[in-house]
């Protein structure tokens, strides 16, 4: 294991903004990841996991203590109560593992297609879209318990998973390394069409697409709105979608439209747990001032993209969170929500 040191951090994360890593090491085994985590002990580091980096935002101060790069490979295969079970490497990277499993005729992930990352960094936040979310097909996750350097098991019913939540970006945060989260898929599974813009595209054509039109799709869309990361792609250099859709308590909800109606406009709405509402974050920005397309110097609201917020060349991650300071003043005056970030801020002095 190689211990580099001072090295930048942008180029390794997708928004590209950020300083250095005092230390950084890239982890290929489960060996050279205890090895990692002694060496932070030993010398008194603070730890940062670090996989794809495409949800993070790094400090312009960079991480003065070290960053583990998370590269553990490799797939295995078994079954279990007539599911295929993958153990998949926390650094494999995520969209192969979905091609895999799409051309092995299981729906499971299918709708998940396109999303940039690790597979060790999807059970972090439930990665979802288009109505779906790792949850559902994660089984368990392999970490080691950086409290007393114990590999364990976690059933996915241990890791509390619900909208971009789960224990590993809540109350067990930093506790856990991910090395590998187990998938369990079935072919008896189909995928859930609900989301308007699938649902169109196949209602018009009038049949059940087969899973590789439905990744397709799934592309075509996410093409469209630059959330697949492309080289030459200037929208794509984000985190994806910055804030989370807050999810309004029936008091907050009804603030919303009261403050909504006054603009002569009506928030759009889904059900969500509890008597609650999910409401778009991305109506929110829009209506509080922050059109696609907006520009800032070198940040701005992507062009495909309402809920993106991109580095257009150049930025620096103080001008990165300026920006979001400004947005979450506005939605909040405007319509008294406070919203909530979905990436991981690193090396800045409150988290
Ligand atoms: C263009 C674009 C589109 C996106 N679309 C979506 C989307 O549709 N849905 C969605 O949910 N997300 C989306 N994202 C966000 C992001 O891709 C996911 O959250 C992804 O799962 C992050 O994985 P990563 O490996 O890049 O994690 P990183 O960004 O490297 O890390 C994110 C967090 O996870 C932790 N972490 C990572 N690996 C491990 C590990 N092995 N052990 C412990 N902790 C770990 C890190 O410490 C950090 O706290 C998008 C991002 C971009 C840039």
């Amino acid at each position: 294991m190689q211990i580099e040191e001072n090295v930048p951090l942008a180029p390794l994360t997708t928004l590209g903004v950020g300083g250095n890593a005092r230390y950084l090491v890239e982890v290929r085994s489960e060996p050279e990841a205890h090895e990692a985590l002694s060496l932070a002990s030993e010398r008194n580091l603070p730890l940062f996991i670090l996989g794809g980096g495409s949800n993070v935002v790094i400090g312009d101060r960079g991480f003065a203590g070290l960053a583990l790069k998370m590269s553990i490979r490799g797939v295995e295969e078994g079954w279990e109560n007539g599911h295929r079970l993958f153990w998949v490497g926390a650094g494999e990277p995520w969209d192969p593992f979905v091609v895999r499993t799409v051309v092995d005729g299981l729906a499971g992930l299918v709708l998940l297609s396109g999303i940039p990352g690790t597979v060790g960094g999807t059970p972090i936040q439930n990665v979802g879209a288009y109505g779906a979310e790792v949850a559902r097909s994660i089984r368990a996750v392999r970490a080691i318990d950086r409290r007393d350097g114990r590999v364990v098991e976690i059933p996915a019913a241990a890791c509390s998973f619900s909208y971009r939540r789960s224990i590993f970006n809540t109350e067990e945060k930093g506790r856990y390394l991910v090395l590998a989260v187990c998938y369990s898929l079935s072919k008896e599974e189909n995928p859930e069409l609900g989301y308007p813009d699938l649902l169109s595209v196949f209602s018009r054509k009038g049949n059940r697409p087969s899973l590789p039109e439905l990744r397709e799709e799934v592309l075509r869309i996410r093409r469209s709105k630059a959330m697949v990361v492309m080289a030459d792609e200037e929208d794509s250099r984000s985190v994806g979608s910055f804030f989370k859709n807050p999810v309004l308590d029936p008091t907050a909800f009804v603030e919303l439209r009261r403050r909504a109606e006054r603009l002569g406009l009506t928030p759009p709405s889904y059900p969500a747990d509890d008597g609650k509402q999910k409401v778009p974050a991305a109506w929110l920005l829009e209506n509080a001032g922050f059109p696609k397309g907006l520009r800032r110097g070198s940040v701005g609201i992507s062009r495909r993209h309402a809920l993106a917020i991109v580095n257009r060349g150049g930025a620096t991650a103080a001008e990165i969170v300026a920006f979001m300071e400004e947005i979450k003043g506005a939605v909040e005056a405007t319509f008294a929500i406070r919203l909530k970030p979905e990436p991981v801020f690193v090396g800045f002095d409150t988290p």
